[in-house]
């Protein structure tokens, strides 16, 4: 790269939107690191989502196969022109990545793994879409809020444990690697961030319909201050008294609230549930 970063997006005339989650890093070794941490190799392909002014996308490219990188912002094309210079083993797609058609990149490249500074705004949709949709994805390191991380690593019982983190434990097994304080970014935001991997395992859960869980955790979740049996007659149609006996035959309290159950716990309530709905 011929100048540093920050005097190709002013010569460029970027200027920096706060609608699609623009903050970006240039710290060599905090990018480093996070390359480093999510366990990407020579032999590795990347998905980067949101490629910014190319200094992820850079030291990824330097330690791995291939980068295929997304950005939806037309304006940095050519600032990563510029950036990117010399590396011949990323390819920038100006595109939504939640427009993109997973099947169709998985026929291309074959396994991958994802490294991102995920937007905030799409952060959520941007983890359920590849979970959802990539058959063929091994992992995903994503620097989130650092509350959203907390949020997808959170173990039941906690107020942190929601939806989103039952759902990524159908898939994922997921931790916290680096807390990022907030004065890392440019421009600097409101909160503090963290990296958290998740390390895709399949068949982690044991579910017989994957979709039927999903729908089993929103439901549990629907209303947090009702109890899981009042949530499930709600959600499913069904008496207390199908609610009370699929409850007691998983071994959970007829008064449990769903933050209470762990993944595991829904696993097992989503196939009992399934089996009373198939018999109806
Ligand atoms: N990777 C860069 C870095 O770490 O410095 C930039 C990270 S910045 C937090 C997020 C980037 O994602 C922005 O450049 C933004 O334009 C882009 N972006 C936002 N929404 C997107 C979407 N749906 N698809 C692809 N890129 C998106």
């Amino acid at each position: 790269m011929e100048k540093d970063v920050k005097s190709i997006l002013s010569e460029s005339g970027f200027g920096f939107k706060k609608r699609l989650g623009q903050n970006f890093i240039t710290d060599k070794n905090l990018l480093a690191s996070i390359v480093e941490k999510s366990g990407a190799d020579e032999n590795s392909t990347v998905i980067e989502i949101g490629c910014g002014a190319g200094t992820l996308t850079r030291a990824i490219a330097e330690r791995v196969k291939r980068v295929v990188g997304f950005e939806v912002d037309l304006s940095l094309k050519p600032v990563l022109q510029r950036t990117l210079a010399g590396i011949d083993n990323a390819e920038i797609i100006f595109k939504d990545f939640l427009k993109a058609d997973m099947n169709e990149l998985e026929k291309r490249y074959g396994e991958f793994c994802v490294i991102a500074n995920l937007p905030y705004y799409v952060t959520t949709p941007l983890i359920t879409k590849i979970l959802d949709e990539g058959k063929l994805c091994r992992s995903l390191t994503v620097m989130v809020q650092e509350e959203v991380a907390l949020r997808l690593c959170a173990k039941e019982n906690t107020p942190e444990y929601g939806a989103i983190t039952a759902v990524i434990a159908l898939r994922a097994d997921a931790e916290i690697i680096k807390k990022v304080p907030r004065t890392m970014f440019t421009p600097r935001p409101n909160v503090d961030s963290a990296v958290v991997k998740l390390t895709v395992r399949d068949g982690r859960l044991p579910v017989t319909d994957a979709a039927f869980y999903k729908k089993t955790v929103h439901a549990a979740f629907a209303a947090r201050r009702k109890t899981l049996v009042n949530n499930l007659v709600n959600a499913f149609s069904i008496s207390r008294g199908q609610a009370e006996e699929v409850l007691a035959s998983c071994g959970i309290d007829l008064k449990a609230r769903g933050e209470t159950l762990s993944p595991e716990k829904f696993s097992a309530l989503s196939d009992g549930l399934l089996k009373i709905l198939q018999s109806n």
